[in-house]
């Protein structure tokens, strides 16, 4: 008798399990599924320590563990493809990292709307962050003694990888578009060793590039908002700047 109540309650539950399965394949159409299956072939996991919101408008910084990432040979920026959606896919800089922990973080502008802005700012400390891979740039910021960054808010990321290539010799300047008053204010408070101006508009930052004298001890940076940076280079060449410059658009 006994025997027979488990082998009900266990035809029950497979039952019950043989339905749930075929209603969540039924739910999902094979395009979704075959999204998943792309996906998964795809994507490597990051896992999500730490997630900080600025004070004022959306940006983020998102501390990662990468297990399968070796930061080690890092003698560029790099950065992490992130899926942001079913088959989209954003590059996000690396900002800080420790080849040592396999750990970095993101700064990631959300302040738009956008899929990876979207994105963003639903990422849960804890949770995974799939990602196809990390792509590495070359940009010689060891063999400058003087270093100048200038771009919007969406490159405050790769103005610190900079930095942090670059090493703790260099004199760094220059100046960072941040509309938002309690951005400044934070960036100020939180990032005192990145001695960059923070200016409310794109005429500020265009003056104060034009300031700049040309010398052969100097690289100059300019990222973000690919029409600025495009813009930024003309300024600074028209008002004779004859040294080099590194130049890198993201959107
Ligand atoms: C090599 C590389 C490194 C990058 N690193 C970073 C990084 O560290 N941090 C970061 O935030 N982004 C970075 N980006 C940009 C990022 O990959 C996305 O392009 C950006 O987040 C916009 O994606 P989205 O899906 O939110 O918006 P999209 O769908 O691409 O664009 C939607 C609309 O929003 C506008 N838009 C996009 N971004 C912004 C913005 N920041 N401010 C205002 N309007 C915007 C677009 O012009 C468009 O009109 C990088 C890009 C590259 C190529």
């Amino acid at each position: 008798m006994q025997l027979t109540v488990v082998n009900f309650i266990s035809v029950k539950q497979i039952n019950l399990k043989c339905f749930s399965a075929s209603f969540v394949f039924k739910s999902m159409s094979i395009k979704e599924l075959a999204i998943g299956l792309i996906e998964g072939r795809i994507t490597k996991s990051a896992w999500v320590r730490a997630v900080r919101a600025w004070p004022g408008s959306d940006f983020y910084e998102i501390d990662l563990e990468a297990p399968d990432a070796d930061f080690s040979a890092f003698k560029g920026t790099a950065h992490m493809k992130c899926r942001v959606a079913p088959l989209i896919f954003r590059d996000y800089t690396i900002c800080r990292w420790d080849a040592a922990s396999k750990t970095c973080t993101l700064m990631i502008d959300a302040g738009h709307q956008g899929p990876g802005s979207n994105w963003a700012k639903q990422v849960q400390k804890a949770g995974s962050l799939p990602y196809v891979g990390i792509e590495a740039h070359r940009c010689p910021v060891a063999a400058y003694p003087d270093l100048f960054f200038f771009g919007d808010q969406s490159a405050l990321g790769h103005f610190l990888a900079l930095q942090q290539l670059a090493g703790a010799d260099k004199q760094i300047g220059g100046a960072i578009f941040m509309p938002d008053h309690a951005h400044q204010d934070h960036f100020r408070q939180h990032y005192p060793a990145l001695p960059l101006t923070p200016v409310y508009t794109k005429d500020n930052l265009f003056q104060r590039l034009t300031l700049l004298k040309s010398s052969g001890q100097a690289l100059v940076c300019l990222a973000g908002n690919s029409r600025l940076v495009a813009d930024l280079r003309r300024s600074l060449r028209k008002a004779g700047f004859a040294g080099q410059i590194h130049a890198q658009g993201f959107w």
